[in-house]
């Protein structure tokens, strides 16, 4: 257990305003393994206004400068990959091996993708008789969550500081040491004073303060639809942008001629991964009535591969959920899918066998889940799978559309062109055609009510700048 001090900003580590301070607890046993100051409005107040007194330089630097800051941040995380895996485990308890081939690998990608945006992208243009210019929109306001910790934060800072941003962080309570560990990164890596800070806190105390703060000029928040919703209306009261990256409740549809049995063994990994705590996970699997029950059969048989287990343990597919009060609400939605005739063909309420300490959950799979139950349109965020059937296309497209999410989703089908054709009809920002893999450079985000805007590549860069355009 360690006592982490003060907070990051302009370039140094200083004293936080207050005394509170958060426990930060290992869910795999729940013992609490650190704590960091709880910021409050007077913390972010010293943090935007570092980053305010930061813009004006950080904004005029060649963007081949700030691309070489950048390869700088890439150097300097992967060299700390192996702490980064560790840190997650230990906060967030997904398996180590997870966190090394996920949390810590995709933020070094997603940098190094930055590195090389930032130094090729026209930030001028010629569109007639007019030059376009690209500025960054100024100080942003990040506020990002727990399960992908540091992926959300480098999803966030990487285009802000190549587009000519200026960063105020204020991460999840939960997974406050890598959002930390992060920090020491950026120092590392020698990014001027001020253009990175650092806010640990609560969200209705720091997170607020900083979504309200007259010096921010844009916020950039992932999380829950709800409190989206809420940064939404106060950034509008300012007339201020908001990027928002929602909740999803996302379709796997497997068209009549998919390769069955691997469609649906990459369904389940997709959403029992990170214990099912991905916003993309495709947590609807929508199979036709005729292949329905060896669907369900093969779901049900690859879930008892997940058995829940020590993150530390190189065996362990499957590691707890985040927290206490992450658990309590997935066994919530478990019961609630019992209660509304959903049949359970795995798992179900209450802890695993033998793992009665930390937050385990049992990978649950629900068949005869109708459109209308509410595991079937509520974002569950725990590993729980619910198997829906439909009877031709048409309604199969209507049911992947039917909810008020639109983030991601998965098509199968032995001719790829008809799955293409069927992803065209669907109303989600991503859909992964036969298994399609993470494109680090494509952009990420939802139709609906599951955000706007979009993270990543080039798309994720223009999200941090606006134009300027001078006509001659
Ligand atoms: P959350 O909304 O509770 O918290 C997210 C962040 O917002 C945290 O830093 C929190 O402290 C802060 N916050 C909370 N209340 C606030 C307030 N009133 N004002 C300002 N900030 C506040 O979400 P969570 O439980 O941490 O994360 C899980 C959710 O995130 C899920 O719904 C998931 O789908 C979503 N998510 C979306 C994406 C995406 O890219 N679309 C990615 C990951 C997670």
């Amino acid at each position: 257990m360690k006592a982490h001090d003060g907070m990051y900003i302009d370039g140094d580590w200083r004293p936080a305003a207050g005394q509170d301070t958060i426990a930060v607890v290992n869910p795999a046993d729940e013992s609490v393994i650190g704590t960091v100051p709880a910021g409050t409005a007077e913390d972010v107040d010293a943090a935007v206004r570092a980053a305010r007194a930061a813009l004006p330089g950080w904004a005029a630097t060649p963007p081949a400068e700030r691309a070489a800051h950048l390869k700088a941040l890439h150097a300097a995380l992967d060299a700390r990959r192996d702490e980064i895996a560790e840190t997650v485990t230990a906060e967030l308890g997904s398996p180590l091996k997870f966190s090394q081939a996920v949390h810590a690998a995709v933020p070094v990608a997603v940098a190094a993708s930055y590195a090389e945006l930032a130094a090729t992208h026209p930030f001028e243009e010629k569109v007639g008789n007019s030059t376009v210019l690209s500025e960054p929109v100024g100080v942003v306001g990040a506020i990002t969550p727990w399960n992908y910790p540091l992926h959300q934060i480098v999803a966030k800072a990487a285009p802000a500081f190549a587009a000519g941003c200026t960063v105020v962080l204020k991460p999840a309570e939960d997974t406050p040491l890598v959002a930390r560990l992060f920090a020491e990164i950026v120092h590392e890596a020698g990014l001027p004073a001020g253009v990175f800070n650092l806010v640990t806190g609560l969200g209705p105390v720091a997170g607020q303060a900083l979504a309200e703060h007259p010096g921010v000029d844009m916020v950039s928040f992932t999380g829950s639809t709800g409190v989206g919703k809420r940064i939404a209306a106060t950034a509008a009261a300012a007339v201020k942008p908001a990027a928002l990256e929602l909740g999803g409740k996302s379709a796997n549809v497997i068209l009549p001629d998919a390769d069955l049995a691997r469609a649906v063994n990459v369904g389940v990994a997709n959403v029992f991964a990170n214990s099912g705590q991905t916003c993309s996970a495709w947590t609807r699997m929508l199979v036709d009535a005729a292949r329905y029950e060896e669907a369900v059969a093969l779901a049900a048989a690859a879930a008892a591969k997940y058995v829940p287990g020590d993150p530390l343990d190189p065996a362990s597919r499957l590691g707890p959920v985040v927290s206490a009060r992450q658990r309590d609400r997935v066994t919530g939605y478990i019961e609630r899918g019992v209660e509304e005739g959903a049949r359970l063909v795995a798992g179900g309420p209450g802890a695993p066998e033998g793992r009665e300490t930390g937050y385990y959950i049992r990978p649950t799979v629900f068949a005869d889940v109708t459109p209308d139950m509410t595991i079937a349109q509520e974002e569950i965020f725990g590993p729980v799978l619910s198997i829906l059937k439909y009877e031709d296309e048409e309604e199969a497209v209507a049911i992947a559309n039917g909810t008020v999410y639109g983030l991601a989703g998965a098509v199968w089908s032995a001719d790829t062109e008809r799955a293409a054709a069927f992803a065209r009809r669907l109303e989600t920002g991503q859909v992964d055609i036969n298994g399609g893999r993470f494109n680090p450079l494509a952009p990420f985000g939802g139709y609906k009510q599951s955000g706007v805007g979009r993270e990543l590549g080039s798309h994720g860069l223009a999200e941090y700048l606006q134009t300027k355009s001078l006509q001659f």
